[in-house]
């Protein structure tokens, strides 16, 4: 059998950033990483619209996501490895909130002090500021809007991927095409993994980096983990006659808005959103025409003639408790780490997590940043930490 100190079981953003950060922190530790489909094809990280925020309702996601923007806007120096990623094309738009209640003012003061003090630059406008900055929305409706001027925006998935593969394998981690089907204990801790083409890896450690199949991989462990996927249609729409390069990402209370070059990039959440087959990447085309259209166009009538030129279907890693990331190691397992239900915010949380997870691995402890607040212990004691902003 063959033997590493730490085993990750799944090799996209949040296996490869722990692969990455623990060869960093310890040259010379012995991480493989086993992956099943390193084309990544239905890998959550693929199929993200891959957008960072600090508005957040929860301080240690803003902080998460503090960490993650200077990550992620020189990533090159972060990585302090040259991987020939110069950039992430990072477009720093902005993310706006858009308020309908009588509530939504005070409510989005409140985050935006909280979110003021992690450094984020939040402002709470009124609709006539709305209006004054993006002329093109209608506002009649709205009583606010929270809006971030800087460390807000998208930048490219696969980028921040392959720069995390790359660093990781100059440090040393080796990465192997297989899939574990397996998980073997001893006296309550893991002491290895079995790999679906007949091999076994003995490890110190297991990382869950399994995204929407973390509760299988728990599983194998006797433990259970409230993460299920969830089906998100995206579509890339044609708009010519609403071309708002400077448009931010726009949450509103039925779907969400972005530039995609000159196209747009649009979403809505499923009213009977519920668990879907892993396997089941079938698109719910008609949320377009009955959901999106309507709101869009009532919202922004430059949408008047659109045309959907693509689509592609993506699953939430969601966790059912409380739709926040579950981190750090599982109170029954010890020496079985989770990085998992992170819910549709996990591709801008996977700088601070993988150093985080790497920091706990290696010390037995958070460091940089406390991430006792995401800790695997409230699915055992049924606590959720609810995180309000969830897009
Ligand atoms: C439509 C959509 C939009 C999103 N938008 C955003 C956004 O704007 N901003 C943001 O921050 N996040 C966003 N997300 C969420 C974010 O993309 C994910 O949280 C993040 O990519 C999760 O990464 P991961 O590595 O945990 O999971 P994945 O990318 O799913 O990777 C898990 C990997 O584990 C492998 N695997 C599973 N089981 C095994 C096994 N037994 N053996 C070996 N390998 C295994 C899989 O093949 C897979 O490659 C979005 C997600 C979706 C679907």
């Amino acid at each position: 059998m063959q033997a590493a100190d730490v085993v990750i079981v799944g090799g996209a953003v949040m296996g490869s950033s722990a692969a990455y950060w623990l060869t960093r922190m310890q040259p010379g530790v012995r991480v493989v990483v086993v992956e099943r489909d390193p084309s990544f094809v239905h890998a959550v990280t693929a199929l993200s619209v891959a957008s960072i925020r600090q508005q957040f309702s929860t301080g240690v996601n803003v902080a998460i996501s503090a960490f993650g923007i200077g990550f992620i806007r020189d990533f090159q120096a972060s990585l302090g490895v040259d991987v020939g990623i110069g950039s992430l094309g990072l477009r720093e738009n902005g993310y706006l909130f858009l308020g309908h209640s009588t509530e939504a003012p005070g409510m989005m003061a409140e985050l935006a002090a909280l979110q003021h003090g992690y450094g984020a630059a939040t402002q709470v406008w009124t609709p006539d500021q709305i209006k004054a900055r993006f002329p093109w929305l209608e506002v009649e409706d709205l009583t606010a809007g929270s809006f971030g001027p800087r460390d807000e925006g998208w930048f490219d998935n696969m980028g921040l991927l392959a720069g995390f593969r790359m660093a990781a394998k100059l440090q040393g981690a080796v990465f192997l095409t297989d899939e574990v089907v397996g998980v073997t204990m001893d006296a309550g801790r893991v002491a290895g993994v079995q790999l679906a083409q007949g091999g076994a890896l003995a490890c110190g450690a297991l990382i869950n980096a399994a995204g929407t199949r973390a509760s299988v991989v728990a599983q194998m462990a006797g433990l259970d983990l409230p993460v299920e996927p969830r089906k998100r249609t995206v579509f890339v729409i044609d708009a010519p006659n609403a071309r708002h390069p400077e448009a931010p990402l726009l949450v509103d209370a039925g779907f969400y808005l972005r530039p995609e070059g000159n196209q747009w990039i649009t979403a809505t959440v499923p009213q009977d959103d519920c668990v879907c087959d892993a396997k089941d990447f079938d698109p719910d085309l008609h949320l377009f025409e009955d959901v999106i259209w309507q709101q869009l166009y009532a919202r922004a009538p430059g949408f008047d003639a659109v045309k959907v030129v693509r689509h592609w279907v993506g699953h939430y890693d969601y966790n059912t408790l409380d739709q926040n990331a579950l981190l750090g190691p599982h109170p029954m397992v010890p020496n079985f780490y989770c990085m998992n239900g992170l819910s549709g915010h996990g591709l801008q949380q996977s700088p601070a997590i993988g150093r985080g997870l790497a920091e706990h691995v290696l010390s037995g402890g958070w460091q940089s940043l406390d991430l006792s607040d995401l800790s695997v212990e409230r699915v055992v004691t049924g606590t959720p930490f609810l995180e309000r902003a969830v897009v």
